[in-house]
């Protein structure tokens, strides 16, 4: 997936390496694939990218292309969704290649699970809205973690790795 690449880009400037799993969101279908079964911890997110119809059900406002959830007994978030129709709808309004807006919004909402809660931000990839300047640096590449947020991620995700490999 073109989109997948764009993400990991934007988290290789960060520092980090992201390895992808491509899994069915139904579990029937998930069951097929034994990687697919243990699709989630501290370490192993899961991105969900819903098409038009399961958006709809979930769409939280108008303008939102995404949400994280974050569970509420504070344990590690690790559920991102994504809803590319809307993605892919911008993209072609802005002329933009539908990969690079699916990418980074990818981007962003990983970002979301890994920086926490309120992790919007004046620059950069956790800024919203995405507006023109925000789009061009889409297209030239320039839309980023900032390096304060590159090391916070790199600390998160150390946290999470050490959490995963820690007995249960
Ligand atoms: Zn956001």
């Amino acid at each position: 997936m073109q989109a997948e690449k764009e993400a990991e880009r934007i988290y290789e400037h960060a520092g980090v390496s992201l390895a992808w799993l491509d899994c069915p969101l139904w579990p029937e279908q998930a069951a097929l694939y034994s990687a697919c079964q243990d699709a989630s911890g501290p370490a192993k997110l899961a991105l969900r990218i819903l098409s038009q119809s399961m958006a709809e059900h979930l769409r939280l406002d108008k303008d939102s292309f995404g949400f994280a959830l974050y569970p509420e007994d504070g344990s590690f978030a690790t559920v991102a969704n994504v809803f590319s129709h809307d993605a892919e709808e911008l993209a072609r309004r802005r002329g933009l290649p539908q990969r690079v807006m699916l990418g980074h919004l990818m981007a962003h909402e990983l970002g979301h699970l890994i920086l926490g809660v309120r992790s919007h931000s004046a620059n950069g990839i956790m800024h919203v809205p995405w507006q023109k300047k925000e789009l061009e640096m889409m297209a030239q590449g320039s839309m980023l973690f900032t390096p304060r947020e590159g090391q916070t991620i790199r600390t998160n995700i150390r946290a999470r790795r050490n959490a995963d490999l820690a007995p249960r």
